[in-house]
């Protein structure tokens, strides 16, 4: 059996010249169904860039990136963006809301897209905005006018809405308040045991990426670390906060 996805010497590299920055010099790991993975690293050193190449936004350099055993370099525009749908969710760092679309419309073009009846993409949206916990009153607005937990809720429903197996998520507590932050991250989890889908959390705080099973460490574009986490938390257990 294949892994979900696995990275395999993967290499990026902007630039060129004297100009060239090796944002990633050559990574390899890989991921399973149901897993829960934090990716830990200094600002700079590749994150980012690694779940891009994960979720096809961009090409390696050099080295692949397979999905089920589909090598994304060898798909067609078309084709990947239908894998990308079908597969993974992704939460940007700066929540990449579309400014022109309202709160349940940034979730229900993507359901629109995958070509489901309009009665399904209404119920899939609220029961996703819902479970997330985006008030009500919030759906019908522009995300401009919501906080900036509101927006970074809205962006983890917008990713979840199409029942992902795959969800890459790039530092989506980093500008949260602790417990908002703390939200996200249980919901994470209790989706992650309840579906199956399989999390990759990118973070640089050791408290959300205690939510990991398993803790990938980067430095200068290259993996130092990759280790099961000794104390994995469970599904349901308290956890007190020490920041
Ligand atoms: P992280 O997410 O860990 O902060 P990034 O993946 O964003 O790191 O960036 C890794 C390196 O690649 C940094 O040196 C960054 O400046 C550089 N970089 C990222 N994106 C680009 C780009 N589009 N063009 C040029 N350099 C980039
Ligand atoms: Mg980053």
């Amino acid at each position: 059996m294949s892994s979900l996805i696995q990275v395999d010497e993967a290499r990026k590299q902007y630039g060129s010249g004297g100009a060239a920055v090796e944002a990633l010099a050559g990574v390899s790991f890989s991921i399973d169904e149901g897993d829960f993975v934090s990716i830990m690293g200094r600002s700079g050193c590749g994150k980012s860039t690694l779940l891009s190449l994960m979720a096809g936004h961009d090409d390696p350099t050099s080295g692949r990136i397979l999905i089920e055993g589909r090598d994304l370099a060898g798909m067609r525009e078309r084709d990947r963006s239908a894998l990308r749908l079908d597969t993974i969710g992704f939460v940007y760092q700066g929540f990449n809301l579309l400014p022109r679309l309202t709160v349940e419309q940034n979730l229900s073009w993507r359901l629109e897209w995958m070509g489901l009846p309009a009665r399904e993409v209404r119920l899939r949206t609220s029961e996703t905005l819902e479970r997330v916990g985006v008030p009500k009153a919030a759906w019908r607005r522009y995300p401009a006018v919501l906080s900036g937990g509101e927006q970074q809720r809205v962006a983890t429903a917008r990713a979840l809405v199409t029942g992902p197996r795959l969800l890459l998520a790039d530092e989506p507590t980093g500008n949260l308040d602790t417990k908002t932050g703390t939200r996200v991250l249980d919901l994470l989890r209790e989706i992650n045991i309840e579906n199956n889908m399989a999390v990759v959390l990118v973070t640089h705080s050791k408290f959300a990426a205690m939510y990991g099973r398993r803790t990938i460490q980067l430095e200068d574009g290259r993996i130092t670390m990759d280790i099961e986490s000794e104390l994995p938390l469970r599904y349901g257990e308290v956890v007190t906060l020490q920041r």
